[in-house]
């Protein structure tokens, strides 16, 4: 077997194509979608995925903003810029680009964004809305590889899937989108490494998620003849981007694979885009 690949770029196309025109409808009534990237210090990996935001928000007809602020500024000054967003109605996203400056506390900072415009879904709101199966703005890497997976087309109902990572933003949602598909989940992290347990459940995962951060740590031949498989990991090894699993063998076995780079990085940014459009939408009514 020689799997397909999942590529992002022809999904985020066909979704951009749906995004158009909800943009249009909104510009029919004065709106114009605006989402704010929020930036304290610098950060090179930051630098490229805020471009990259830059570009497709151009590209679809939504307001790009960025504030770039000092890395020796307070959490209270932060949150008093976040605020000025949330209460600004011609902002209708905020997205605060990661990591902050050491010593400042993540969670509370992305807590002072009004939930209503957390257009990445990390708001405990959010977050407890994948949870609940309750409408929501889902953090966008989730919904990239959830993405993924339905455009098979493979009925998910009764399937046993294997996600390896617990993050909030990645791992957990991924395995929430797919339990509310009734999708029969086994979340793994490093526990079940030092258990050595990951070849095990690997091997029974007919959808497979790895979101670990590891370069190849799943090696090819652990993968189930005709699996789903999602690699969202990003690596830099030897000037390359590979992902967390072994592709080149698990290509022989998958069904379905997604490259890295091409799988879940060039939709996560349209997912961002998507989620902007969406807030706005709720946020004015139309
Ligand atoms: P985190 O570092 O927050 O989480 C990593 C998770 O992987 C943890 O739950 C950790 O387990 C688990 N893990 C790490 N090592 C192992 C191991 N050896 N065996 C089993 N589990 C392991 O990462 P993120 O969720 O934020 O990101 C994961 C990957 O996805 C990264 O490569 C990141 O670059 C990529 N990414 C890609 C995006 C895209 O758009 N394509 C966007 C966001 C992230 P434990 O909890 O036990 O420590």
């Amino acid at each position: 077997m020689t799997a397909t690949l999942l590529k992002g770029a022809p999904i985020a196309q066909h979704i951009n194509e749906q995004l158009s025109e909800e943009i249009a409808h909104l510009s029919d009534h004065g709106i114009t979608p605006c989402l704010v990237s929020v930036q304290v210090g610098e950060d090179e990996a930051s630098r490229i995925y805020r471009n990259q935001q830059e570009k497709k928000a151009a590209a679809l007809g939504i307001t790009y903003r960025r504030l770039d602020l000092a890395p020796d500024m307070t959490e209270g000054q932060l949150a008093k810029q976040i605020h000025g967003l949330n209460i600004d109605p011609q902002v209708h996203g905020i997205i605060l680009q990661t990591p902050l400056p050491k010593g400042m506390d993540l969670n509370a900072m992305q807590e002072a964004i009004d939930p209503r415009k957390d257009v990445d879904g990390v708001t405990q709101a959010n977050l407890g809305a994948v949870m609940a199966g309750r409408p929501g703005l889902y953090p966008s890497t989730a919904l990239s590889a959830y993405e993924l997976i339905l455009s098979t087309g493979v009925p998910l109902k009764g399937k046993e899937a294997v996600v390896i990572g617990r993050s909030a933003i990645v791992g957990k949602p991924v395995s929430m989108l797919l339990v509310n598909q009734r999708v029969t989940v086994t979340m793994c992290h490093t526990g079940t490494q030092s258990a050595g347990l990951l070849e095990y459940h690997v091997n029974r995962a007919e959808i497979l998620v790895v979101a670990t951060g590891q370069p190849q740590l799943v090696p090819g031949a652990w993968v189930r003849e005709g699996a789903i498989v999602i690699d969202v990991g990003i690596n830099y090894v030897d000037n390359a981007i590979v992902g967390d699993v072994a592709a080149e063998a698990a290509l022989e076995r998958a069904a379905y694979l997604s490259p890295v780079p091409g799988g879940v990085g060039p939709l996560t940014v349209t997912m961002l885009m998507r989620n902007t459009v969406q807030a706005t939408r709720s946020l004015t009514g139309f």
